[in-house]
């Protein structure tokens, strides 16, 4: 090849060079372009957006229960919760705002049934029955406990967490176990399950406790944990979730002592069946594919109850 030419060749291959680095960079400006469109989240809001819409024509197409239809006719999903126990139930005293795991549950039911306005009412162990019976709420999340006399009373789904009942004591309380309240009065609340399995865990470790010397009944934990602080019970018992709304630097949750498997169901009036079923198969359904744990994380929920 003449040097002419090869210096021609030369210019034409460095031509090509440039054209080419030229397009590479305005596809790196697009593919960029993309990548932030993802990060500003449209992508993501867009698929959401598509599945909740799937999910509420998924809601209208299927044939619902009358029962369940009703709720969705009406638009709103009205819910008992607990208002003072964090990670499961915990209202904002700021914003009125709630937050938790039985929350985040409520809202998932909601957007399945295609219902975009969920009503929160703050229940207690001693109100959340009576309210479901009267009518005025659609369901309870609100740490309750599935028991065989509950059973008959109110429909429960399938458990979506366990927790553990324990003991809130003063730093210097001295107790540490079973046998260290025989003398002692331990606090507790009208309409739970915390009295009768302090004394039954009692028991099995051979410890006798007796339900009405050992035991002070109370409306609400408020007020237990006052009375604590006051020094008229030495103990506030119920379950370790609950427990931990009331920790501050005078007390500590008993880890030692942790007995009596609370296992928590969402529950529905008697005579709700279908929607107890309807509400069953979620629970069964985001229990198997990893929705419950995914919320349970997210919700940093007390341990479990892990024995
Ligand atoms: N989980 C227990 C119960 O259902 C404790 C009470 C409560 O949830 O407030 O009895």
């Amino acid at each position: 090849m003449k040097r002419k030419n090869l210096l021609a060749l030369l210019l034409a291959l460095a031509m090509v060079f440039a054209l080419a680095a030229c397009g590479s960079s305005s596809n790196t400006a697009t593919s960029s372009d993309t990548t932030s469109t993802d990060a500003a989240g449209t992508d993501a809001a867009d698929t959401d957006a598509t599945d909740a819409a799937d999910a509420a024509a998924d809601a209208e197409s299927e044939e619902l229960p009358a029962q369940v239809q009703a709720i969705v006719d009406r638009g709103i999903l009205r819910v008992g919760v607990k208002s003072d126990v964090p990670g499961f139930g915990l209202q904002d005293v700021l914003t009125n705002e709630y937050s938790g795991l039985e929350i985040d549950l409520a809202y998932k039911i909601a957007e399945t049934l295609g219902i975009d306005d969920v009503e929160f009412t703050a229940v207690t162990a001693a109100t959340r029955g009576q309210l479901l019976d009267a009518g005025d709420i659609d369901m309870v999340a609100a740490t309750f406990t599935i028991t065989e006399e509950r059973r008959s009373s109110w429909n429960f789904t399938t458990p979506y967490y366990t927790d553990a009942v324990s003991l809130l004591v003063k730093l210097d309380s001295g107790i540490s176990d079973y046998a260290d309240l025989t003398d002692k009065v331990v606090g507790v609340s009208t309409g739970s399950t915390s009295r009768d399995a302090l004394i039954a865990a009692a028991a099995e470790a051979g410890v006798t406790l007796d339900s009405s010397a050992n035991f002070s009944e109370f409306a609400t934990y408020p007020e237990i944990k006052t009375a604590l602080d006051a020094g008229r019970v030495d103990a506030f018992c119920v379950d370790g979730s609950i427990l931990s709304g009331y920790l501050d630097d005078t007390v500590e949750i008993l880890d030692s002592v942790r007995f009596s498997p609370q296992e928590y169901g969402i529950a529905t009036k008697l005579d709700n069946t279908d929607w107890a079923d309807y509400l069953d198969n979620l629970i069964v359904t985001w229990l198997a594919d990893g929705t419950l744990d995914q919320m349970i994380a997210d919700n940093g929920a007390a341990a479990s109850f892990a024995g």
